[in-house]
């Protein structure tokens, strides 16, 4: 039996791949910072199912947190053959709003965090000569987003360092890609109102908001030997919106 780990795996995005992975044959290790109530929930229903996941807490700008969740999953499951760094944060705010603050917190969530999964992922893969890393960056980390330059320089950083490394590991039979979501529907979209969801369901050529099981089924072939010839390659998923 594979094992995965997802990061931010109890909402939105990560929780439909924690659900879709489990479902297809992998030990799950849902890892969650806050949202501890739905991490338990989701990993409850999971395993009533007779799927097999456990939960665990995880801030990933935490290095030495990171290497703690590595190490719980190498214990309880003997090894990790699937990472998908997906916890993420985004903000909207003109650069001359943003802080020192926001802009070390969005790099150090979306970027150091992935950092920190993809090392630690190496370090338990490459001395076994097998594994697979995807990381979930943005389409606004290829094209840039008006108002969102912290977001798009930590999703672009995601791309950069998915296809500096799917190079590096690719010898070690690793392969490291990275799925760029359009606008899917999840808590991140909160602050928007409704007009503007229309706005961007109308920018989208295929005419709707994505949803979490989209990006789910990518993870899911990303993952799979259907995929076995794939590496260093940013899977775009949203709906024809970057083209
Ligand atoms: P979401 O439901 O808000 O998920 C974000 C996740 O990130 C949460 O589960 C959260 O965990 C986790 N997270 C945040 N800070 C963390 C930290 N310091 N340590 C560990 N986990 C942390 O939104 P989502 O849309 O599913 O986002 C998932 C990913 O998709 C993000 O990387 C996002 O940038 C990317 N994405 C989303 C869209 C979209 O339109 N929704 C588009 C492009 C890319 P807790 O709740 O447990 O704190």
């Amino acid at each position: 039996m594979k094992t995965a780990i997802i990061t931010g795996g109890a909402t939105g995005i990560g929780a439909s791949v924690s659900a879709i992975l489990a479902e297809n044959g992998y030990n799950c290790v849902i890892s969650y910072n806050t949202s501890e109530e739905r991490a338990f929930a989701l990993s409850s229903k999971c395993n009533s199912l007779n799927f097999s996941t456990v939960p665990f807490r995880c801030d990933v700008t935490n290095s030495a947190d990171v290497d703690n969740l590595f190490k719980f999953t190498v214990e309880k499951f003997g090894k990790v053959d699937l990472v998908v760094s997906n916890a993420g944060v985004a903000e909207q705010k003109l650069i001359t709003e943003i802080s020192d603050n926001d802009w070390d917190k969005m790099l150090a969530v979306n970027l150091t965090g992935c950092f920190n999964c993809c090392r630690a992922a190496a370090r338990v893969m490459v001395p076994l000569h097998s594994g697979n890393i995807i990381n979930i960056s943005s389409m606004w980390g290829i094209a840039g987003a008006s108002c969102e330059v912290h977001y798009s320089a930590s999703k672009a950083g995601v791309i950069g360092l998915t296809k500096a490394l799917a190079k590096e590991l690719a010898p070690s039979n690793i392969r490291v890609n990275c799925i760029a979501p359009g606008v899917i529907m999840t808590d991140m979209l909160k602050g928007f109102s409704l007009n503007e969801l229309e706005e961007l369901r109308d920018a989208t050529p295929l005419s709707r908001l994505g949803t979490p099981d989209d990006i789910a089924e990518a993870v899911l072939f990303l993952s799979s030997d259907k995929a076995s010839f794939i590496t260093g390659q940013v899977l775009s998923v949203d709906g024809g919106f970057i083209l």
